[in-house]
């Protein structure tokens, strides 16, 4: 049996026999015809300094599948000064993880907000000091 190898295909939604990736083989030639398209019009020194809207517009590929493409880092961004695609927060342009340096700081210093409140609660029911250095004396005695 091997009918747990079967998988509904990402993209598609198409029946496949699941291998090494999450969409069937179509999407996946697809995916690399497209690829290739990208490639080659960045290589172009003209080209540069496009926008993922423009490289959509001039290849004919989503610009979703363009952000999977430099978020998956197949394409290095750092030679595209204006390629990227929009935080998922705000929506400023970025080129690596999912929020930008604004709402990356925002979230983590929320975060570290929560932390800090929850270690200041922690620390009020807390043993004081001399409670603990007296079970350390007599651990060492
Ligand atoms: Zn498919
Ligand atoms: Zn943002």
């Amino acid at each position: 049996m091997q009918s747990d190898r079967l998988a509904n295909c990402t993209i598609c939604g198409k029946l496949y026999l699941r291998e090494h990736t999450d969409y069937c083989l179509d999407c996946f030639k697809d995916m690399e015809r497209e690829f290739k398209i990208i490639t080659d019009f960045l290589k172009i020194e003209e080209n540069r300094c496009a926008s993922i809207e423009e490289v959509s517009t001039f290849t004919d590929v989503a610009v979703k599948r363009i952000a999977d493409f430099i978020r998956d880092g197949r394409i290095y961004v750092e030679d595209f000064p204006n390629l990227g695609y929009g935080c998922a927060h705000c929506g400023t342009l970025i080129q690596r993880q999912m929020l930008c340096a604004g709402c990356f700081e925002e979230f983590t210093s929320e975060v570290n907000k929560t932390l800090k409140a929850d270690k200041l609660l922690e620390g009020l029911n807390k043993p004081d000091e001399p409670a603990q250095a007296a079970r350390y004396w007599k651990l060492r005695n």
